[in-house]
């Protein structure tokens, strides 16, 4: 049976070109980058080509990509960063439906005396740059706005929001986990100070990202230990994984604006097609102000944890809520900010196309889903106490 993946939020497979480019920093040029000799500065020069395109990806200078493990590092490094960074400012504001990189972040710093303001989103997913304006205090360092969300794909207002931030002096973030290969990226565009990626969400290796940090930005280091990425991050550089990362940095940047396009043909198609082969069925997330690749649904009466399995069996993958929930029985923290019930948020059903889905792909999930749902539904205690 040929498998339909249809989780690319959650990871994408590693480009071959990319895997193509890591594999001789495995074995021929294993040099450690901070040694001086020739092994040593050929990984050097090798993780400097890689930060330059990394940064022509987002239209950053190379001097400002610090190189982490990944996206939940870089947000780590943003939100603590920017906290730690000043002795007088301990408040910081995000949204309720950021990825729990961003919130847990928070969390932790609210036990340290960090004061955090939660912003609402509307029933889209929505961020209203008005309720941002109104939380900030003389005490503000940080405002942390996702530039899309992985779960819903709404695409927030962040150009507005790092508009407010500069105007009353606040360090402006954005988790921008999801979006660069899937929307155009550009750090001055959209006016951020710190903006967070991660390689595998657009066809690089796991374990690697990055952290862009405007010139100038007042930040506190994150990794203590040897002076790599000029003091901010210690650690022996991930040489092959770096590489990856800017091979595919290099292919995103010339693939987006076709991509974006083609799969936003496919988005819309499955989007409207399950809307209208099955009834009881609402979607999550801005209808147009969304990523190009996602399509998330909550079908009234089934469990979304038993869809998956079901679409398993027919060799159809795909999600509920984000990947590091779904093996949780807890409801999205992001459905329930839209205002849905416990209920519905467990019947939510995510799917995120990628490089390698075709139109028979989604015409392969139109032929078995509703099937899928009107069993689970005939069998739905659910349904059974409505009627
Ligand atoms: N932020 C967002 C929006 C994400 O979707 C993810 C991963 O799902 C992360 C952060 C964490 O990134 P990583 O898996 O590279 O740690």
């Amino acid at each position: 049976m040929r498998r339909i993946y249809l989780d690319y939020a959650a990871t994408t497979p590693t480009h071959p070109d990319a895997v193509k480019v890591m594999e001789p920093y495995f074995t021929d040029a294993f040099g450690n980058p901070s040694s001086i000799y020739s092994y040593g500065q050929e990984a050097k020069g090798a993780i400097e080509e890689a930060r330059e395109k990394v940064a022509a990806l987002i239209g950053a200078h190379d001097d400002e990509i610090v190189f982490t493990s990944g996206g939940t590092e870089a947000d780590n490094f943003a939100v603590k960063g920017a906290a730690f960074a000043s002795s007088e400012r301990n408040h910081i504001i995000t949204s309720a439906i950021e990825h729990h990189a961003v919130i847990e972040t928070c969390k932790f710093l609210q036990r340290h005396g960090f004061e955090v303001t939660y912003l609402p989103v509307d029933k889209d997913g929505l961020v209203d740059p008005y309720d941002a304006k109104q939380a900030i205090t003389d005490k503000t360092a940080l405002i942390s706005v996702m530039h899309a969300n992985n779960e819903i794909g709404t695409i927030e207002p962040i150009a507005e929001l790092a508009a407010i931030a500069r105007e009353a002096g606040v360090c402006m973030h954005t988790d921008a986990v999801q979006t660069p290969g899937q929307l155009p990226v550009s750090v001055d565009d959209l006016g951020m100070d710190l903006l967070s990626m991660s390689a595998h969400k657009f066809y690089g290796p796991k374990g690697v990202g990055a952290l862009y940090i405007r010139k100038g930005t007042r930040m506190a280091a994150f990794m203590h230990g040897g002076g790599q990425e000029r003091n901010r991050r210690g650690g022996t550089e991930n040489v092959p994984g770096l590489v990856g990362f800017g091979k595919a940095s290099e292919i995103a940047r010339e693939a987006v604006p076709e991509e974006s396009v083609r799969l936003t043909r496919l988005r819309d198609y499955l989007m409207k097609s399950i809307l209208e082969q099955i009834d009881g069925v609402r979607l999550n997330g801005h209808p147009t102000q969304r990523l190009p690749n996602n399509v998330n649904v909550s079908i009234d009466y089934v469990e979304g944890e038993s869809m998956l399995l079901n679409l398993d069996l027919e060799a159809i993958c795909a999600s509920t809520g984000s990947a590091c929930s779904s093996s949780t029985l807890e409801a999205s923290h992001v459905l329930l900010a839209l205002g849905l019930t416990h209920e519905q948020a467990h019947s939510s059903l995510r799917f995120t196309m990628g490089k390698w889905t075709t139109s028979e792909d989604m015409d392969g999930v139109l032929e078995v889903l509703p099937r899928i749902v009107y069993k689970l539904r005939a069998m739905s205690p659910l349904l059974k106490s409505r009627q």
